[in-house]
């Protein structure tokens, strides 16, 4: 088994986005208005080439994003807090066709949550299953879900997901989890916080576990620092999120992969696992 990372591109956001500023009730606001932007930062998908058959982890963003139009203009976040930088040549598909990796070959595509740098790359999978946490995909409808910037106008019009079924039992110490594979060795756990229902998606690859952590935190530093970003709308649960990763990371070495740390694909390269002060 093979983990390899794609990059879709590269997104720049505010420093207040990065690390939440001031009153958890304030963060918004002061990722909107904040002045500081932080360097691009990488938007990494994640391919599992796995016995069972390719498993994809987040399908990144499009090229589109450059159309005017693309985003609802109407929208602040959209308007003031946020910059993507995809070229066509960067989008999924385009590179798992470069690899030898077909349409066909990917039967499982699991998204941690459907953030448009998540799900921006939907189209590329017309024969895949493709699963989400419902109440996750729930969020994205309707007005609110506008609101809180998902871009379910953009899904493609077969997309209609598979739910994540937390059948798994515990896998500690997270209280559930379910497997992906047959054999044990991919498995989505909850990771709530970034997102209320966001989850993760952890690879054993012989005695290394690979946390495909989405956007438990921008990187691994935040992770370690346990600093909540500026758009969680509950910063004390991707805190508890992250504690949890933590002491999941203390019992199993474990290699820490969020979907924004600049660091990732070499870590994934030499295995760098965390190490927990205890
Ligand atoms: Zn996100």
């Amino acid at each position: 088994m093979k983990i390899h990372a794609i990059q879709t591109g590269t997104v720049e956001i505010k420093k207040n986005q990065v690390i939440g500023k001031g009153p958890n009730a304030f963060h918004l606001i002061n990722v909107l208005f904040g002045r500081e932007w932080v360097e691009p930062v990488p938007i990494y998908a994640w391919v599992i080439e796995h016995n069972e058959g390719v498993i994809v982890v987040d399908t990144g963003d499009t090229a589109r994003t450059s159309e005017p139009g693309y985003f609802p203009r109407w929208h602040p976040y959209y308007n003031l807090a946020v910059r993507f930088h995809v070229e066509p040549k960067e989008e999924i598909g385009v590179q798992l066709k470069k690899m030898g990796i077909g349409v066909k070959d990917v039967k499982k595509v699991i998204l941690t949550h459907m953030h448009t740098d998540h799900a921006g790359g939907l189209h590329h999978f017309p024969e895949s299953q493709i699963y989400v946490n419902m109440p996750e995909y729930k969020r994205t409808r309707g007005f609110q879900g506008q609101v809180d910037g998902y871009l379910s106008q953009r899904y493609p019009k077969w997309f209609s997901p598979q739910p994540i079924e937390f059948d798994g039992g515990a896998f500690s110490p997270f209280e559930k989890s379910w497997s992906v594979a047959a054999k044990g060795d991919v498995r989505v756990v909850p990771t709530y916080g970034h997102t209320p229902a966001h989850v993760s998606v952890v690879v054993k690859v012989e005695d290394v576990h690979y946390f495909l952590a989405g956007d438990t935190s921008y990187s691994e530093g935040n992770l370690l620092d346990k600093v909540a970003d500026g758009v969680s709308p509950d910063p004390n649960q991707a805190i508890d999120t992250m504690q949890n990763i933590l002491n999941f990371a203390s019992q199993y070495p474990t290699v820490y992969l969020p979907t924004h740390d600049p660091n990732s694909e070499k870590r994934l390269k030499n295995r760098t696992t965390l190490s927990v002060k205890q």
